[in-house]
């Protein structure tokens, strides 16, 4: 399953990530995953629990949100949205398009418990 090891790297990057800050404990992941990514949510979301196994993430909430594509077009220069896979401005039909957003899957931000 392609989500499960995207998810153990997402794991081995919050644990880095809390290793600097001196947390114990996580109690919320933020990610972003572009609808060009490759990732399902709904798969991402069930392996996340799989490859936190027994470690700090385990107790932990991944919450994805999607990015939405976004091109840029080369012609008339206006961004749209595209609704399919095969890029075109909806403004003039241009296929000369920049894919300006939609691929992202990053870490955004963490919820954390300090020591006590
Ligand atoms: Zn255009």
């Amino acid at each position: 399953m392609h989500e499960l090891s995207i998810a153990t790297a997402l794991v081995e990057q919050v644990e880095r990530a809390m290793q600097q800050e001196s947390a114990s404990r996580v109690t919320k992941v933020n990610v972003r995953v572009g609808t060009l990514s490759g990732v399902d949510k709904e798969a991402l979301e069930m392996a996340f629990p799989l490859a936190s196994e027994d470690g700090c993430c385990s107790t932990a909430d991944l919450v994805v949100e999607l990015v939405q594509a976004r091109i840029e077009c080369n012609a008339c220069g206006k961004a749209s949205e595209p609704e399919s896979l095969f890029f075109a401005c909806e403004y003039c039909g241009a296929v000369d398009v920049n894919v300006i957003s939609g691929r992202e899957l990053m870490l955004q931000s963490l919820e954390i418990q300090d020591n006590e």
